[in-house]
């Protein structure tokens, strides 16, 4: 399954270079007229510059619309509280960050009560879909390619898998990841417990102690611990679960109804999740149009020094991958890519 791709490169014009990639993929073949079309992307944390950029952005909703589609711009509410948690304060980060060209709707709703829960394979059974993206026609996945601490990276994969579900699924696949803490470390500072957002762990006789249901495998408290004695295991299974996710996902749509963009461009260390994503990982690679997400991620991984992002994050980023196409999504992991000169 071929990827169609243009290298970022500011001698071209980009726009124009993105309208041919588009045409060559046939990016908007899956919109039928009338369609309500999701153009799922994420408006970034606010302070964090690294989401794709607006200009794009407007341009794929005009195309969209030129496809006799009606589109809406969406993303999910984190799970985590930061200035997308909920629709109202989700709505006014996409504003200030620039997303105005088309209505946004929060897809699972102002507190994330929007959802419906299907059956999906691997490491999940099931999974919480946000309800825009279920009830969406078509959907066409913007993507900003980037490391992540707990999954190697995040592209397509992860922007269907944890970016189209409600907080109830990013809790469900976050659970699978373990935290244990090295009581031989542990001084009993509590300075996780006041950093954690559920406040925990428990401190109980000096030492800190987390078993609670309720830990959201956030790295809050890792960061916040002076002995380093936090840390996540089985960290791999956040990898499996993404792929999981994205299976559910995609089962809400019929076939050939969903399109892949990817953004290779201000490769951050960490997601655009953060206010403060870390240092840029590598040059600038280009932009990708697939018809699945196997495809569009292994391009990127083909092209990128994904070994920094292994080793930045103790994960490896093809695990993602392999996992999705093992579920049986169409694409290759390692695609052929007809690179538009
Ligand atoms: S991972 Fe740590 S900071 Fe996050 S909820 Fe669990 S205990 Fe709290
Ligand atoms: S911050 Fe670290 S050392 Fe302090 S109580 Fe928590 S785990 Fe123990």
């Amino acid at each position: 399954m071929t990827v169609h791709f243009v290298p970022w490169s500011t001698s071209n014009n980009l726009l124009e270079e993105t309208g041919r990639l588009y045409e060559e993929a046939g990016t908007f073949d899956c919109i039928g007229k009338g369609d309500l079309v999701a153009i799922k992307l994420h408006v970034g944390e606010l302070g964090n510059p690294n989401y794709v950029q607006p200009v794009f952005v407007h341009d794929i909703a005009r195309r969209v619309t030129e496809a006799g589609g009606k589109p809406f711009l969406t993303d999910s509410n984190t799970y985590y509280h930061a200035q997308r948690h909920n629709a109202v304060d989700h709505m006014n980060t996409a504003r200030m960050n620039g997303f105005n060209m088309a209505p946004f709707i929060v897809a699972d709703g102002l507190k994330s009560e929007n959802y419906r829960t299907v059956k999906t394979k691997g490491i999940l059974s099931e999974i919480e879909v946000s309800g825009a993206i279920a009830e969406a026609d078509s959907m066409i996945v913007v993507s900003h390619c980037k490391g992540h601490e707990l999954s190697g990276f995040g592209g397509a994969i992860k922007n269907l898998g944890m970016g189209c579900t409600p907080q109830a699924g990013k809790f469900r696949q976050h659970r699978v990841v373990g935290i244990e803490i090295d009581t031989s470390k542990c001084v009993g500072c509590a300075k996780c417990k006041a950093a954690c957002p559920m406040h925990l762990p428990d401190i109980i006789e000096g030492k800190a102690r987390n078993t609670s249901a309720a830990c959201m495998r956030c790295p809050v408290c890792i960061g916040s611990c002076p002995m380093e004695a936090i840390h996540f295991v089985n960290k791999e299974n956040l990898s499996k679960a993404l792929a999981s996710a994205a299976y559910g996902v995609l089962s809400t749509f019929k076939p050939d109804k969903v399109s892949y963009l990817s953004f290779a461009k201000d490769i951050t260390q960490y997601c655009d999740c953060l206010p403060n994503p870390g240092e840029i990982m590598m040059k600038d690679i280009g932009i990708f149009a697939s018809d699945s997400p196997v495809s569009a991620d292994g391009a990127f991984l083909s092209m990128a020094d994904y070994e920094a992002f292994n080793e930045a994050s103790e994960v490896d980023c093809m695990i993602q991958v392999q996992e999705t196409k093992d579920l049986g999504i169409q694409g290759d992991v390692k695609p052929k890519i007809n690179k538009l000169n």
